[in-house]
């Protein structure tokens, strides 16, 4: 988009000199500088400090590349960036932590957590870290240790109903598809346009669905909420078996969506019952109504 003079800018999330897991945004001018923002920082990222600099810069034309909570934020001053035209490319997110939050969690889950580069929550149920000398270790998401990290995640994102990023013009993710593939959800007019500029460049496959995940959240629930961890043999094996005969696809994002929003649910319940009813969106309660939740 920015080759072909549709936007001036994009906005998207660097990482410090120092510190790969630390999110530095920026507005890019350039293709090089788009490219260096790739990769996941895990990390709540002050994304909407550029606002700033969008104003300043009398920029007319911009991409803006985030996560829900920072695509909400930045729809309810939109009007006010006298901007001509807007992009919004979502990506899908949840669980964020805070940068000491991210280090607690790599020391309790990785084998090396110095060495890590990257990682990844993946649709095989287990936790992908890459390391600098290119090795890839993986963590089933069971044997988590969630009595420790049970308070690692944010509290803005412990009460987030916005997992897939509704207010983004086209978002992508990897829930929603098979292990390797990337799910793409288009929302309107604009999402479709940006995605008909790299269709060309994408091998695509129809959307899949497998499988059931009700059961599966209905026991993330009581898992979750006592805290508790598997001893790593029985994780592994409970791994391989839900990677088989677990839910897949469209039914994986399901699984996903299901379990955050029943968590969340409890959550805001529980810290902050005064805004329960106005604050869980109608369809986040239709969803967690499928479930019995704890009180
Ligand atoms: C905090 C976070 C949580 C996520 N959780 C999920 C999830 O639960 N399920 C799912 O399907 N996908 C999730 N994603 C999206 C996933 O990590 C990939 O970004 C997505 O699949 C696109 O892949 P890609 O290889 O094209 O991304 P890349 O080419 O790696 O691009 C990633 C983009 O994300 C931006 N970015 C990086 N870190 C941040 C940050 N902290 N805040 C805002 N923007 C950032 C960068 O600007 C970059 O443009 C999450 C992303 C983030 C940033």
């Amino acid at each position: 988009m920015l080759n072909r003079g549709l936007v001036e800018g994009v906005v998207c999330v660097q990482n410090t000199e120092e510190d790969r897991f630390q999110p530095m945004p920026i507005i890019a001018r350039t293709p090089e500088e788009i490219l260096a923002a790739r990769v996941n920082k895990p990390t709540l990222s002050p994304n909407l400090s550029v606002l700033e600099q969008v104003e300043r810069s009398g920029m007319k034309r911009l991409l803006v590349i985030g996560v829900g909570c920072q695509i909400q934020a930045l729809r309810s001053v939109e009007k006010q960036l006298g901007l001509e035209k807007l992009y919004v490319l979502g990506t899908p997110c949840v669980d964020n932590v805070t940068r000491a939050g991210l280090q607690k969690f790599l020391e309790t889950t990785s084998r090396s957590p110095h060495t890590v580069v990257h990682y990844e929550f993946m649709q095989d149920f287990r936790v992908h870290f890459k390391h600098e000398d290119g090795s890839v270790e993986t963590v089933p998401f069971f044997g988590l240790k969630t009595n420790q990290l049970k308070d690692v995640f944010a509290p803005s994102c412990m009460s987030c109903f916005d997992y897939v990023n509704s207010l983004a013009d086209l978002v992508v993710g990897y829930m929603g598809a098979p292990f390797g593939w990337q799910w793409i959800v288009v929302r309107n007019d604009r999402g479709q346009a940006m995605l008909d500029l790299g269709m060309d460049q994408l091998e695509t496959q129809p959307v899949m669905s497998k499988g059931d995940r009700h059961n599966a959240v209905q026991q993330s629930i009581p898992a979750y909420d006592k805290g508790i961890t598997l001893p790593m043999w029985a994780a592994k094996l409970m791994g391989v078996v839900i990677d088989k005969i677990g839910p897949r696809g469209l039914e994986y994002a399901r699984f996903s969506i299901d379990s955050h929003f029943t968590r969340n649910y409890l959550y805001v319940k529980r810290h902050h019952s005064e805004k329960l009813e106005a604050h869980v969106p109608e369809y986040a309660k239709r969803i967690v109504e499928q479930y019995d939740l704890p009180d």
